[in-house]
Formats: C-alpha cells, sequence, structure tokens
C-alpha cells in the first residue's frame, strides 16, 4: 500500500464537509468536530485524495466542492491514488 502524501483533502463522512488535513490516520472536522479514522478494517472510511503541497490540496478542495454542487461526481475513492 502507498503511503498517504502529506496534505489530504478529506471529505468528513459524518457531515460531508471537504476541507484539507495533514493528519496521518484520522482526522478532526472541522465543521461537526468528529473526528474520522481514514481507514477502517483496511477499508477506506473516508474519502481523500493525498498531495505533497498544502496549496494543491487546497485547490482539489476548491474544486471537489464545486464538482459536487454540480451535477457530475467524477470522485475516486482513495484506493485509486
Ligand atoms: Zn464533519
Amino acid at each position: 500500500m502507498k503511503k498517504i502524501p502529506p496534505y489530504k483533502a478529506v471529505l468528513c463522512p459524518f457531515c460531508g464537509g471537504i476541507q484539507v488535513t495533514k493528519g496521518e490516520k484520522h482526522f478532526r472536522c472541522r465543521l461537526c468536530g468528529k473526528t474520522s479514522s481514514f481507514r477502517h478494517e483496511n477499508k477506506w472510511n473516508v474519502k481523500l485524495k493525498g498531495f505533497q503541497e498544502e496549496k494543491q490540496a487546497r485547490e482539489y478542495c476548491k474544486e471537489w466542492k464545486r464538482r459536487r454542487a454540480g451535477k457530475t461526481d467524477g470522485f475516486k475513492s482513495g484506493k485509486d491514488m
């Protein structure tokens, strides 16, 4: 399994909030305050995409939000990275 890059664009499984995190195994949602592990029993629990640069992750977040707001959802889960 590939190591996840340091910056991740993540989608909170509780509230659907999209944000950037530096967490390695989990993150705490800024919107609902809940903590989610990225993986659970070898399955991806959180939709995420990793980046080497924080800027890239932020750009992706913007794009992701825009995509979710629209009708196309071409997002692939973390395992496809
Ligand atoms: Zn949340």
